[in-house]
């Protein structure tokens, strides 16, 4: 028996014509996401193999993670051979019986030339580690469940499998900019739109000295966590005090968050632009705060072309703060931070701004100047993925 794990894809399946395409993605983020030390790929037909693992159990955990990844299991490979999976089996219920009373066999056939079926192989292995163990058969709720699959090769027996996150390989729908602030949603946004493929290059917007370095650091720690998903992430630091300040002397308080915002987003699209970004991505989600009416959220788009993905947009609250627990970047989110989007802001914003007042605001404000400015001004760090207890040191 040679410790391996086998991890079964998502909706790959689906896209037919992109299936080689996105399996080769696939491969390269579980590499990024096993790590070094992690175990060799090799793609099979309907399954991607790690071998040479040192830590199958490690290797598992991680690769279930990944985007794409349907489910995975630590396990054995074995000879093709009926006695031989037999011999496996006994000695993995052996080993994983921890108390079960009952068990259960699941036997799947990809390899139609080997001479059992599923359901002869069920029937055969059941019989053995009846005998063999003295445990029950329970096909209903059994309290073990060893797996087989038979592949072309090599058969493959497990006890368990874990779940994986589903969705499409990050890179495999194309390369969003994330507008990530140091709170709760954005990351989580992130994190979703990442779920459907996309790669993303992360926009901050900096009020400094308004808004201290703190909140930069934070920000980046959230990158390196969406980075694991996809290598690295590239942070634009964009400084935003000057545009801030040029709103507070130009307009009229209330307007000042939904002013803020339309900057933001024509700086972001540029940005977006400039680096071959499709779509533009927020954690935005409907009426949870000011610029979030629907009338503001109205005003706000209308000075962006790109399509502004917002995954969160019928989220409630905890729906996200479970996500955001999830994905590792509650804790970090909920430390202090200075909201640049609250400078200067009086304590009842204008809810329905039309997109006639913003302009018209506007047109006392250099906009173009602003932004061109902001943009210029942009320095890009690449934040790599959050190093995790037991990385090999790089
Ligand atoms: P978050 O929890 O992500 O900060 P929020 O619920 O606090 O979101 P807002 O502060 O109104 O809502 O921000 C809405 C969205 O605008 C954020 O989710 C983020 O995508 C973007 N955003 C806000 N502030 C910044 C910033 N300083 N830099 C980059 N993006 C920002
Ligand atoms: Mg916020």
């Amino acid at each position: 028996m040679t410790p391996l794990v086998l991890v079964r894809f998502a909706e790959i399946f689906l896209k037919r014509g992109n299936r080689r395409h996105f399996e080769e993605l696939l491969v390269r983020n579980l590499r990024a996401a096993i790590g070094p030390g992690g175990g060799r790929l090799v793609r099979g037909y309907d399954r991607i193999l790690v071998q040479d693992v040192t830590a199958p159990e490690e290797t598992a955990r991680r690769a279930a993670g990944v985007f794409g990844v349907a489910s995975v299991s630590a396990g054995h490979a074995v000879a093709l051979d009926v006695d031989a999976i037999v011999a496996a089996v006994v000695e993995v219920v052996a080993r994983e019986r921890n108390g079960a009373r009952t068990f259960a066999i699941r036997a799947r056939r990809a390899n139609k030339r080997f001479p059992l079926d599923s359901l002869g192989l069920n029937r055969v292995v059941g019989r053995a580690v009846q005998e063999a163990s003295a445990l029950r058969v329970s096909l209903d709720a059994p309290d073990l469940e060893v797996g087989i699959e038979v592949g072309h090769e090599a058969a493959f027996v497990f006890a368990g499998t874990r779940p994986g996150p589903g969705g499409l390989p990050v890179g495999a729908t194309g390369h969003v900019a994330l507008l990530l602030s140091g709170g709760i949603d954005s990351p989580v946004a992130g994190w979703l739109a990442q779920k459907r493929g996309c790669r993303l290059s992360a926009i901050y917007f900096h009020s400094f000295p308004h808004v201290g370095e703190r909140t930069k650091e934070k920000v980046r720690e959230l990158c390196a966590v969406l980075a694991r998903q996809q290598g690295n992430v590239d942070l634009h630091v964009v400084p935003f005090a000057a545009a801030q300040e040029a709103v507070r002397d130009g307009a009229r308080p209330p307007l000042y968050l939904v002013l803020y915002r339309r900057l933001m987003l024509r700086i972001a699209e540029r940005i977006a632009e400039s680096i071959g970004a499709g779509a533009l991505c927020t954690g935005e989600s409907l009426a949870q705060v000011a610029s979030q009416t629907l009338k503001n959220l109205d005003t706000i788009n209308r000075v962006a072309r790109l399509p502004v993905l917002r995954p969160l947009v019928t989220n409630d609250k905890n729906e996200t703060i479970v996500l955001a627990r999830r994905i590792g970047t509650y804790d970090l989110s909920v430390q202090p931070h200075d909201d640049c989007c609250s400078l200067f802001v009086p304590p009842h914003p204008e809810l329905k701004c039309t997109p006639e007042t913003a302009e018209r605001a506007e047109r006392r404000l250099d906009v173009e100047a602003l932004v061109a400015d902001a943009v210029a001004r942009t320095e890009v760090l690449k934040v790599a993925p959050e190093r995790r207890a037991g990385d090999a040191p790089t």
